[in-house]
């Protein structure tokens, strides 16, 4: 069990709607799928840490600030004698190492994740070191796709290869491990730091209008859905619904995008394209909103 655990981020909950309701540029697109990429990075090597036998603290997606400067880590795990944390890189294909910097073959320069860990093993030690705590750091750059290939690549740089994984959950499970009650207050207070990232920082803009309508399956994202009785059912797939959680899921996703956005029951038939009747809606709506309003325009709050 992870001491703080990794959640969806909200901004790629929002892409993943703008996804299947809208057209997206070739570029909307890429970014959405390369934040999909990196985020099924970082869970897949919550899998490797979950199995961490030696006593630690692991905190899963820290969003830190030290000095007006903002800093993310993937996974930060707090041992007896360290705190090592770990720069997750889901990158596919074939890269280079070149004169100190990645590049792809065809020598277009990409970010260089060094130096991103560079950067945040000294912000990480400055505000360790403000709360004064003065565990040793150490940072690796982990490239967890197994079909990742760097020619040329850096013998002695901090980073570990998708064949060395299993030697390094080796070596994280022969760390001594006698946590105290400091640890704690170190994983503490470092949760206790942790901000919630803007989600509507970098998301593509949008509009009500452009926005595909219509009740989408919670499986396969599909359009073509239709009520079976109490169900709804997905003409794609044949993943079958209770109506309420699917009507509510589809609310769900009208709130995040219009946060503002007064819910009423011709709002959400519109948005639904019809697929409920609106005395229906009106009922579901009733049961999870608090009623603010009465009458056709009733407003309705969540609770
Ligand atoms: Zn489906």
């Amino acid at each position: 069990m992870p001491f703080k655990a990794r959640t969806v981020p909200g901004k790629l909950i929002i892409l993943r709607i703008l996804n299947k309701r809208m057209d997206q540029t070739v570029d909307e697109k890429k970014y959405y799928l390369y934040q999909e990429k990196g985020f099924e990075g970082e869970v897949q090597f919550d899998l490797l840490t979950a199995k961490i036998q030696s006593e630690c603290y692991i905190l899963n997606d820290l969003l830190l600030n030290v000095n007006n400067t903002t800093f993310q880590l993937d996974t930060t795990i707090i041992f007896q004698k360290k705190i090592s944390f770990f720069e997750v890189k889901n990158y596919e294909g074939d890269y280079c190492f070149r004169n100190g910097r990645f590049e792809t073959l065809a020598e277009k320069e990409i970010k260089n994740p060094l130096d991103q860990l560079r950067r945040s093993k000294s912000l990480l030690r400055q505000l360790l070191q403000k709360h004064g705590y003065n565990l040793p750091i150490e940072g690796y750059v982990v490239f967890i796709n197994p079909r990742f290939t760097l020619y040329q690549a850096p013998v002695n740089e901090p980073i570990i290869y998708p064949t060395q994984l299993d030697t390094l959950m080796e070596n994280l499970n022969a760390q001594p491990s006698k946590l105290t009650t400091q640890h704690k207050k170190i994983a503490e207070k470092l949760v206790s730091l942790h901000q919630t990232e803007s989600q509507y920082s970098q998301v593509p803009t949008f509009k009500y209008s452009q926005l595909k309508k219509g009740m989408t399956c919670k499986v396969c994202n599909s359009f073509s859905m239709f009520i079976q009785g109490k169900k709804i059912v997905c003409g794609d797939c044949g993943f079958e619904e209770f109506v309420e959680p699917a009507v509510m899921r589809n609310v769900e996703e009208l709130k995040l995008l219009f946060p503002s956005l007064k819910i009423t029951t011709n709002v959400i038939y519109e948005w639904c394209m019809g697929a409920v009747s609106k005395k229906t809606l009106s009922r579901i709506l009733a049961r999870n909103f608090n009623k603010v309003g009465v009458r056709q325009w009733t407003f309705y709050d969540n609770e």
